[in-house]
């Protein structure tokens, strides 16, 4: 196993920079990745907030998409919020294509308008208590496969999520100082590639 792991987050949109930063932090390397070659020999992925559709258009239009898929179905990768759309195997509101590979269904911009983006504290079975969540027109998920694992709820909605290699998160870890999600995310990449 290599020391430092070395840990892409993709840089098309959305707010990257602060996970590269949190990762680094951690010990990673970190690079960004705006075409197919940057993938090459990268032990994980984050896939950050921002518009999920907007990402997908930058996708397909620079032919991303397919070796993007390629990755998130062998390689370890966290999605946070318009990641974790881009990872679920169902999309609604409106219906959007995605990888497919997070066995779970989202409700695009869920929260509605009053309450679509909110700093609140909620549990979770990470050790360490309470954890602080920005959620930005957060997506709701409606329904977890069988090989989904719960680690933190708001009101009963799964907020953060595992199934095996992969992560997802609906809030934005990377806005607030705990850094217990993405030091999580460096042990499953320090896991898998030992396996
Ligand atoms: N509302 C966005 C979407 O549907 C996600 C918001 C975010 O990533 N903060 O893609």
């Amino acid at each position: 196993m290599k020391i430092a792991p070395s840990i892409g987050v993709l840089a098309l949109q959305g707010a990257f920079d602060v996970h590269a930063k949190r990762l680094a932090e951690l010990g990673a390397e970190t690079c960004l990745v705006r075409k197919p070659a940057d993938l090459d020999g990268l032990d994980g992925l984050v896939i950050p907030g921002g518009e999920s559709s907007a990402f997908l258009w930058h996708l397909e239009r620079a032919n991303f998409y397919e070796a993007l898929e390629a990755f998130v179905t062998t390689k370890p990768v966290f999605g946070t919020c318009a990641g974790c759309i881009l990872l679920a195997k169902e999309v609604s509101n409106p219906p959007q294509r995605s990888f497919g590979v997070f066995d779970i269904s989202v409700e695009r911009n869920a929260y509605g308008r009053q309450n679509d983006s909110v700093i609140l504290h909620a549990e979770t079975s990470l050790a360490g208590g309470d954890m602080e969540m920005v959620f930005i027109r957060a997506p709701r998920v409606t329904r977890t496969g069988d090989g989904v694992e719960v680690l933190a709820k708001r009101n009963g909605d799964p907020v953060l999520l595992r199934q095996g290699r992969l992560l997802a998160a609906t809030f934005h870890p990377e806005l607030s100082e705990d850094r217990r999600v993405h030091d999580l995310f460096l042990k499953i990449v320090q896991q898998t590639a030992v396996d």
